[in-house]
């Protein structure tokens, strides 16, 4: 099942890169393993898939123990702040950076233990209650704020668009993920590259694609469905 999924993703986001002139290698897949059984993670591994997507630090730790050493890890949820000590040197990027005090508790350890740690400032571009991230017009005070940080490069931004069932309603949404990255860039702050543009979900990949998506985030189409009544995880 696991292959002819992943297979089914990779044909779509082929189909929408060509759609849009787009080169396939521009669009970097992060398949989504949260609640699933490290099992699972080790079908995809040994599918060829290397970059998996968690949104918890317990289940990095717990995962990236028994997992092979070449995967890399992704925090894509919510970060709380006594928890960045557990992950900072065990992830390539944190996807989920939603406030300035994350972003300052971030500076403070990754300079404690000498790494430069890789981020994406998470926008809450549909504002919606329910999720987190800055929204719009708060970002040229964080950006201001955040670059003086030397112990951080902020490679781009993410969003996760609102749950619809067309997901043509998102596409506008994706546009303005894109024009704010490109508002950003052109501060030209020192730790800010804004090359990465991680947006679209299994719902909406392709139209994410379509509008510049750089890493999509895919978990349902890869790993099946999340039983959230089972595992109590979110
Ligand atoms: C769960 C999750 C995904 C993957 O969602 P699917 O709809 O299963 O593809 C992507 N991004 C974030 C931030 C998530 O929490």
């Amino acid at each position: 099942m696991l292959k002819e999924n992943l297979e089914n993703v990779e044909q779509k986001i082929q189909a929408a890169c060509e759609r849009s002139g787009r080169d396939r290698s521009e669009v970097t897949l992060i398949a989504v393993s949260k609640t699933k059984p490290a099992e699972m993670v080790q079908e995809a591994y040994d599918l060829g898939i290397r970059l998996f997507g968690e949104n918890k630090v317990q289940e990095i730790m717990d995962k990236s123990e028994v997992l092979p050493a070449d995967i890399h890890w992704h925090m894509i949820g919510h970060l709380q702040r006594n928890k960045i000590k557990y992950i900072i040197d065990k992830v390539d990027l944190i996807h989920s950076v939603d406030s300035l005090r994350l972003a300052e508790a971030i500076e403070k350890e990754a300079a404690k233990k000498h790494v430069i740690a890789k981020v994406l400032i998470e926008v809450n571009v549909g504002r919606e209650e329910s999720k987190f991230g800055f929204l719009p017009e708060e970002l040229d005070d964080f950006v201001e704020k955040a670059s003086d940080f030397s112990h951080i490069q902020f490679m781009g931004l993410m969003t996760s668009a609102p749950f619809v069932d067309n997901p043509e309603e998102n596409r506008p949404i994706f546009a303005e993920l894109r024009k704010l990255s490109v508002d950003i860039a052109r501060k030209n702050a020192h730790n800010m590259s804004m090359s990465i543009l991680s947006m679209g979900m299994t719902n909406d990949y392709e139209v994410a694609i379509e509008e510049g998506a750089t890493m999509v985030r895919v978990g349902t189409a890869i790993f099946g469905a999340r039983n959230y009544a089972q595992t109590n995880v979110r």
